[in-house]
């Protein structure tokens, strides 16, 4: 049985404090809450390529601003935000908040994540207007999104030659 006082606990406990410190960010972690955060996700943690990460980037680490998240789902969360900054369409509410938590989820779920307000019809990629769906229920508010969006377009005398994917 692991505990916090485990050697290889207690060097990454230290390794993932010096370079949050290095980075300028502010560390409220005892090793004690580092290892309750850890602890369900330790076993595979190499494998999985799972990191230490921060909800909100201007609060410190600390309980509550912290989860173990995956490299991967990050990346994946961050190639939508930047993409979404370029077409105008990401908030300014959300800056500095990760979103890939709720990919993460969504990922686990086997699930997707879904804008409550679709992109297209002038919806925002913000952290209020994402949503957990199911495959099947997305399936139905994708078929929804498009047949809104084919009427804005309409209305605007556009046509629905070419529907943008509303997600
Ligand atoms: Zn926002």
């Amino acid at each position: 049985m692991i505990s916090a006082n485990d050697r290889v606990v207690r060097m990454v406990y230290t390794r993932t404090q010096t370079s949050v410190i290095r980075s300028h960010a502010k560390w409220n972690l005892t090793l004690e809450e580092f290892w309750e955060v850890w602890r369900p996700h330790w076993e595979g943690r190499e494998k999985r390529q799972l990191k230490l990460m921060q909800r909100d980037e201007r609060l410190p680490y600390q309980i509550g601003n912290v989860y173990i998240g995956s490299l991967r789902a990050r990346n994946a969360a961050y190639s939508k935000l930047s993409r979404e900054r370029l077409r105008g369409r990401a908030c300014e509410c959300c800056f500095g908040i990760d979103f890939q938590e709720i990919y993460q989820r969504a990922e686990m779920q086997g699930a997707h994540v879904d804008h409550i307000v679709a992109l297209a019809l002038g919806g925002k990629h913000c952290a209020k207007n994402l949503q957990i769906l199911s495959i099947e229920q997305h399936l139905i508010k994708t078929a929804a999104d498009m047949r809104a969006i084919a009427l804005a377009r309409r209305g605007r005398g556009i046509g629905n030659r070419r529907l943008l994917k509303p997600y």
